[in-house]
């Protein structure tokens, strides 16, 4: 095998970031586990109750990272301080009534309109359009010689695939089917009525304003389907052979909703920069989870506390390094978003309307979920991190990456889920990707998923401090050299065409 060459290029820049790390590796010293771990506590501890957009929970994690920027030093980030507000909106159902074929229809026994679609308004329709599951894919279409366009239409709730959890993604991309193929209206034949739990009269939460057009969609009864159809007494496996077509039914459908303007924040804290201060690099992560269900709390202490305690803590560490004569040449700007696990919302909101012009944003460095070891890791678990955006937008990013790593943690950089094509579309999955939609350059920072993810057992105890500690300190020298280096990391590499 031939000896491996090293390109010219990359000897050079692993010896220019070789004069700073000295400085560097003083001050990446004060991160420690001690300091992750008494931070994260607090973020993922039960007082923050999951830290769910838009509740008291959030607003809570929220004054704590801002008090601890303001504690530090970091100036606010926005003209009205540390907090970039943005509205949520969440609407309540005042009223439904649903009558069919003249009968009157009972709340949470017979329908109910599905949470994300509550909207004020009336609808009347003289028939009903049968399509199966309603999927139209590579494999099968349910539509196959019906015109679905202003009418109402009838599917059955999930997949005919569906095992004990539901295809959330495959249910999705049904029912934005279902609104771009022109339905008037929405009916979701759904196996559990009568309902044990009313649904409740409390909306989705959304943040885009709905139009009085927007496709109402109600849940309804196995019972009431099955008489729609014209076979009384059926059972929902029955239902999937029902003849697909247009069935005559008067349908009459009145909603009152009300809409209440909630609110949520990115807590943003800045060290401003020396002689290139009019650039900026970003350090983000989201510090909001999923809230509780009744008294269960999600704790997200992985998803995404630790990347929380990554942002607070290299900012706490460029502020002593700045103390000590060695600030910054660009401003760094350290943002913990919200919204995140709604939508990526708070990353939407700021790149939006960004507070720093992202033309002179040169790198945002993501973290989110950097405590823990996938379960699957094959190389050595606990001395690697997922990278994922390197080789998008500029071609110094992976240059840099690899030559930092290699002078100072030496982690095992993997690539594996860089692919926006990967089935499990990570690149697409946390905040970095709206920078990248607007062209800034990004890494994203990921331990993979385990067994808590998305469960209430995501919790402190099971955060791996000492591999966090060198994943943060990885973060830490790419910022340093990011924020240090003579230009912007260049823009030469288009946008892939991306699919969302
Ligand atoms: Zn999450």
């Amino acid at each position: 095998m031939r000896k491996l060459v090293l390109p010219l290029a990359l000897v050079l820049t692993v010896g220019a970031f070789a004069q700073t790390k000295n400085k560097s590796s003083k001050f990446a010293e004060d991160i420690t586990a001690k300091d992750l771990k008494a931070k994260l506590t607090v973020i993922a501890g039960a007082e923050m109750e999951g830290r769910e957009t838009a509740t008291p929970g959030q607003k809570r994690a929220a004054a704590y990272i801002e008090n601890f920027f303001k504690s530090i030093g970091l100036q606010p980030g926005t003209p009205n301080g540390y907090q970039l507000k943005y509205p949520v909106y969440q609407d309540s159902l005042s009223n439904a009534a649903l009558t069919i074929n003249g009968s009157v229809l009972a709340l949470d026994k017979d329908f109910n309109v599905s949470p994300a679609s509550f909207i004020t308004g009336s609808w009347k329709a003289n028939e009903i359009i049968f399509a199966s599951y309603g999927i139209s894919d590579s494999t099968t279409n349910n539509f196959s010689g019906l015109d679905i366009k202003d009418k109402w239409v009838m599917v059955l709730d999930g997949t005919p695939t569906d095992g004990d959890r539901p295809n959330f993604r495959a249910i999705r991309a049904k029912m934005t089917g279902l609104t771009g193929k022109g339905a008037k209206g929405i009916i979701v034949i759904s196996k559990d009525f009568p309902k044990a739990k009313p649904a409740g009269l409390k909306g989705n939460m959304y943040i885009t304003k709905r139009t009085a057009s927007a496709t109402p969609v109600i849940n309804i009864s196995v019972s009431q389907a099955a008489a729609i159809l014209g076979k009384n007494g059926a059972a929902f496996a029955d239902l999937k052979s029902a003849v697909r077509g247009v069935y005559n039914a008067s349908l009459a459908l009145d909603i009152t909703t009300t809409t209440n303007t909630l609110e949520s924040s990115d807590v943003i804290g800045v060290l401003p920069g020396t002689d290139k201060k009019d650039e900026y690099v970003l350090v983000t992560g989201h510090y909001d989870h999923l809230g509780k269900r009744d008294t269960v709390i999600y704790y997200g202490a992985d998803d995404d506390g630790s990347g929380t305690t990554s942002v607070m803590e290299i900012a706490q560490t460029f502020v002593k390094a700045k103390a000590k004569g060695n600030g910054p040449r660009r401003t760094m700007v350290f943002m913990t978003v919200s919204g995140e696990e709604e939508g990526l919302w708070g990353s939407d909101y700021y790149t939006s309307n960004p507070v720093f012009p992202l033309e002179k944003t040169t790198v945002d460095l993501n973290t989110d979920m950097v405590g823990r070891i996938d379960p699957g890791y094959k190389g050595d678990s606990l001395n690697y991190i997922y990278v994922i955006g390197e080789d998008k937008l500029s071609s110094d990013l992976m240059k840099i990456s690899d030559s930092v790593n290699n002078s100072t943690m030496k982690l095992e950089l993997d690539r594996r889920f860089n692919d926006p094509k990967d089935p499990n579309r990570f690149y697409y999955r946390s905040d970095h990707f709206n920078f990248a939609k607007h062209g800034v350059p990004v890494i994203f920072y990921f331990n993979g998923t385990h067994k808590d993810y998305h469960r209430p057992t995501d919790t402190v105890d099971k955060i791996n401090f000492d591999l966090m500690t060198k994943r943060v300190k990885l973060v830490f020298y790419t910022a340093w050299a990011m924020a240090n280096r003579d230009n912007m990391l260049v823009r030469d590499i288009p946008l892939p065409k991306l699919e969302r």
